[in-house]
């Protein structure tokens, strides 16, 4: 080791996000908040091909503009490839798990070896990156993992070993999809009251015993338990009888809830810090200058996350369902978001929409949530795109793809009040939708409750007293520091 100088008495944590973009992006505000509020040295790891991607989409060949918060990385495993796209989820699962540990073990070695930073004092991998707990029991320090979906996600992939032992999954067959199986409800799932199998993170609709995902989740969830704590991206009023329910799990850790982190977040004032993005596409923020011209709450926003994948009938059918309603649109369609092809939307459309709908690739979501001009957000209900609705204060209409987007939508729809389920993605049942979200009176409830939720998740990451403010500091207190 080096000398001791001033830096070296600086706790130091690792964050090993896993590398996609939604669970990125939480972890970078994870990653910076304990740098500015708890004085940390941080290093972030990312994938060697997502670092390539967020230096592309910067057009710089550096993030590492600050001495004390400093980005490295690993491979993933998976073979070299030089396409912009959203890795596959199961085989990026599959190579983390098996590939990366030797990998962060040997970067660690390197940081403790150097003189000029302080030795690493904790990790906060993310829940699906528990290889990442092994480095930390070597080095004796405190690992924490942040699943960055929702408590009752969490909650769910929980349960997945019930769900076999039970024999709900594997499926018999798939036939089992689609008979109405999926309907069946059960009402033993802690601080759940009645959840339909519908309503599970997607990956259970298997006829496969050794299928990779629920074989990654069962791992994923047994691992859980060895950490010395996990943080939730979720706030108390929110999800208040789930959170309460992990305590009733055997051997899982402690439970921190610290969000909404854009809430918490907004407190970190440092320029240099702030400038540090986490986009792999290329931002286009023409969008904020257009909703600018537009009048409050008239604008249905279109997103369907980083993962989604989609077929072109299934575009078309969207286009047309946006088109029908009449309304003014942002509709952001990321360059990998129709399978196998690239997305070909009919002229007729985007004559009849030209003075209306404003086409994007890749846009600040959250800035766009937060303009009063959206009065609505067509989505995936992935985790973050929710919570960032609710801290915009909008209602949803939501489409769910996979993995817990599909409990996202069950809770946004009947618990929270705030979203209006997409059975079947055909134009007429979305233009409906749209009129609703917009004209309707189930709209305007929808709206109302939505603006409640924002305000109590302003207060939850509000100091002196919020539930997440509290519990974020006490996740220093009883854990990092410790
Ligand atoms: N996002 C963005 N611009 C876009 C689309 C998405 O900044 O045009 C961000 C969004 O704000 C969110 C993340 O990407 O933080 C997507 O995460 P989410 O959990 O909603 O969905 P996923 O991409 O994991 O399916």
């Amino acid at each position: 080791m080096g000398s001791f100088g001033k830096t070296q008495n600086k706790p130091h944590v690792v964050c090993v996000p896993y590398p996609a973009q939604g669970h990125i992006n939480p972890m970078l505000k994870l990653a910076k908040l304990l740098h500015f509020k708890g004085d940390f040295h941080v290093t972030f790891v990312n994938t060697e091909y997502n670092h390539k991607r967020l230096l592309n989409s910067r057009g710089s060949d550096s993030l590492n503009g600050l001495s004390s918060f400093r980005f490295e990385t690993i491979p993933d495993g998976l073979p070299e490839s030089d396409v912009d796209v959203t890795q596959d989820v199961p085989s990026l699962c599959d190579s983390t798990r098996k590939t990366c540990l030797p990998h962060l073990k040997k970067l660690i070695s390197n940081l403790n070896k150097a003189v000029d930073i302080p030795p690493v004092t904790c990790i906060v991998a993310d829940g699906i990156m528990s290889f990442a707990l092994d480095a930390a029991e070597e080095l004796s320090v405190p690992a924490v993992l942040f699943w960055t979906n929702s408590a009752c996600g969490f909650m769910c992939y929980l349960q997945y070993r019930m769900l076999i032992e039970k024999g709900f999954t594997p499926l018999k067959d798939s036939s089992y999809i689609t008979s109405g199986y999926l309907d069946t409800t059960i009402d033993w799932v802690p601080g759940i009251k009645e959840i339909r199998l519908k309503d599970i993170p997607s990956f259970i609709r298997t006829t496969d015993p050794n299928d990779v995902m629920v074989d990654f989740v069962l791992w994923e969830c047994e691992r859980a338990l060895k950490a010395s704590a996990i943080i939730l991206n979720t706030f108390d009023a929110l999800e208040h009888d789930v959170l309460e329910a992990f305590s009733s799990i055997n051997n899982l850790p402690p439970v921190y809830s610290i969000g909404p982190l854009n809430f918490l977040f907004k407190d970190v004032t440092d320029k240099e810090l702030n400038s540090i993005g986490s986009n792999l596409w290329k931002e286009e923020r023409e969008c904020l200058e257009w909703l600018e011209s537009k009048e409050p709450n008239t604008v249905v926003y279109v997103n369907f996350g980083s993962v989604t994948v989609m077929t072109n009938d299934q575009l078309i059918e969207f286009a047309w369902g946006l088109a029908n309603s009449e309304k003014t649109f942002l509709w952001v369609i990321r360059p990998d978001l129709v399978a196998g092809e690239n997305s070909v939307l009919p002229r007729e459309f985007l004559e009849e929409t030209k003075n209306r709908g404003m086409l994007s690739s890749w846009c600040p979501q959250e800035e766009v949530l937060d303009h009063s001009a959206i009065g609505g957000f067509l989505t995936h209900s992935g985790w973050n795109s929710t919570l960032e609705s609710v801290c915009g204060g909008v209602p949803m209409i939501c489409w769910p793809f996979f993995a817990e987007q599909q409990t996202n939508c069950r809770f946004s729809c009947h618990e929270w009040g705030i979203g209006l389920e997409i059975e079947d993605a055909k134009r007429d049942k979305i233009e409906k939708l749209v009129r609703e979200l917009m004209d309707g009176k189930k709209g305007e409830d929808m709206k109302e409750k939505a603006l409640r939720w924002k305000e109590l998740a302003i207060d939850a990451a509000s100091g002196p007293f919020g539930s997440s403010f509290l519990n974020f500091q006490k996740i220093f207190s009883d854990v990092l520091l410790f």
